[in-house]
């Protein structure tokens, strides 16, 4: 039964209001996770407590239980003397950042208009309500380093970074 300290293999797949898939993972290639790290979201995380092997679960996520709302405060509009001199600006480029916590963010730059360039530091599936297909593959005990790091390290164990 799934717990905190569990090692969970998931096949799943992610779709969007429109059916649209985001994201999938199968029985080939199944996406590991430790639970109770908050490795995914909370609201996958919760629906996921307690199954067991061969549980086969439909889990719609609210964005406050997904990746969170989006936050009007993190679509800015900086100068272009703000970045790197010489630095290529274009519309669908990332960079990391501070957020206005002084939190690591990836911006996204929506346009650039001149001088005047839009960013926007919210997730990707901010705002968005998350649809899950789950499939519960296998789980075991986390191994005492994986508890320590806070993360799974494979379907095997092993240590991979
Ligand atoms: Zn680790």
């Amino acid at each position: 039964m799934i717990k905190n300290g569990t090692v969970v293999n998931l096949a799943y797949r992610l779709t969007n209001d429109s059916g649209e898939v985001l994201d999938q993972a199968d029985s080939k290639e199944p996406f590991t996770y430790l639970h109770g790290s908050g490795q995914i979201v909370p609201g996958l995380e919760n629906a996921l407590e307690g199954a067991q092997v061969g549980d086969k679960k439909k889990v719609s996520v609210a964005p406050a239980e997904g990746y969170g709302e989006k936050n009007p405060e993190l679509k800015l509009v900086v100068k272009r003397s703000q970045f790197p001199a010489g630095a290529k600006i274009t519309a669908g480029m990332q960079f990391q950042a501070n957020g206005p916590e002084g939190e690591d963010l990836v911006f996204k730059i929506d346009a650039v208009e001149g001088d005047n360039i839009h960013i926007d530091g919210n997730h990707p599936l901010a705002g968005c309500t998350l649809h899950f297909d789950v499939e519960v593959l296998s789980m075991r005990q986390a191994t005492e380093e994986e508890l320590e790091h806070g993360h799974a390290h494979g379907e095997d164990g092993h240590h991979h970074h």
